[in-house]
């Protein structure tokens, strides 16, 4: 494979990667050169290719770079190694990208106040996971997502599905507590959510429901009311999964309200229950006899 002769080059291209890297950050792709600038395949191949002795020279081992061609779509993939690629088991994996995060402070919701970082909590493995917007006062304090009224109204939602707390995984989008529990604004979010989906490319959820119209807007990248949103699976693959992890096809992601406006808007639990209806009859889920209608508050 050609090498990119400049090392100033080089040094720049590694520097952003690992900048990149550090924002959570680990795909890249390259739109086609047009073709009237390269004046020969070999100099096209030469400024889109680096290979992988040469940018691991540049970075650090753990977050070497490597550059492949994906023939099929004619693009350049720039694929980094994420720490938790090297285990198979996702409590440690998990475990990578925890100590990955670290004291975060890649967004500015580090110094607005919060606690603690919230990262998520429940099953590795699990086959349902719940995904909100942002920890709140209770999360902050205690360092776990949905323990609050919400989280108990979630914990509910949870129980009517014929499941318990333990068996799912719940995170957040963004997972330091947004100040005076505002919305997380969008750099908040795409600089949290790659932690996020990360995650999700370690538990390998059959279904996630994402909380809210937050939630979806940022796990879907679709800009629409939640009742266009709600009543219907989207096919849902974290980035960086797809070429990482060939035995796994994705999760089916639906979305319903959010659990603190159920408790602002009570009338709409029967619909949030439609939601979570889908979902079981997906996971082949039934419902415990005493809990067949939908959750209380
Ligand atoms: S919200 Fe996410 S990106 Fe921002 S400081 Fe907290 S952990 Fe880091």
């Amino acid at each position: 494979m050609p090498i990119i002769q400049n090392s100033e080059l080089r040094r720049a291209l590694a520097e952003r990667v690992r900048y990149y890297n550090e924002l959570g950050i680990y795909d890249f792709y390259q739109r086609e050169r047009p073709e009237p600038f390269a004046a020969s395949p070999g100099e096209a191949e030469q400024t889109l290719f680096v290979s992988q002795t040469e940018l691991r020279e540049e970075m650090s081992p753990r977050k070497a770079a490597v550059v492949v061609k994906n023939a099929g779509e004619d693009v350049v993939q720039v694929l980094t190694s994420r720490p938790e690629q090297a285990v198979s088991d996702p409590i440690a994996a998990l475990k990578l990208i925890r100590e990955d995060l670290g004291d975060c402070t890649r967004c500015k919701l580090h110094k607005q106040g919060r606690k603690q970082i919230v990262f998520g909590v429940g099953n590795p493995r699990a086959e349902l996971m719940f995904v909100g917007e942002g920890p709140g006062a209770d999360e902050d304090a205690q360092g776990e997502p949905f323990v609050g009224r919400a989280g108990q109204l979630l914990n509910n939602m949870i129980k009517a599905m014929g499941l318990r707390r333990e068996e799912i995984y719940i995170a957040n989008v963004v997972k330091c507590r947004p100040p005076g529990n505002r919305t997380p604004e969008r750099d908040e979010c795409e600089t949290c959510s790659p932690f996020l989906m990360r995650q999700i490319a370690v538990i390998k959820p059959k279904v996630i429901v994402a909380l809210g119209a937050v939630s979806a807007k940022n796990l879907l990248a679709i800009n629409a009311p939640m009742s266009e949103l709600r009543g219907r699976f989207y096919d849902f693959m974290p980035s960086g999964a797809r070429s990482s992890d060939s035995s796994w096809q994705g999760s089916k992601l639906a979305v319903t309200y959010h659990p603190a406006f159920l408790l602002r808007d009570p009338r709409q639990k029967g619909e949030a229950w439609k939601d979570l209806q889908m979902v079981m009859a997906y996971l082949g889920l039934k419902p415990p006899k005493k809990e067949e209608s939908e959750p209380s508050s």
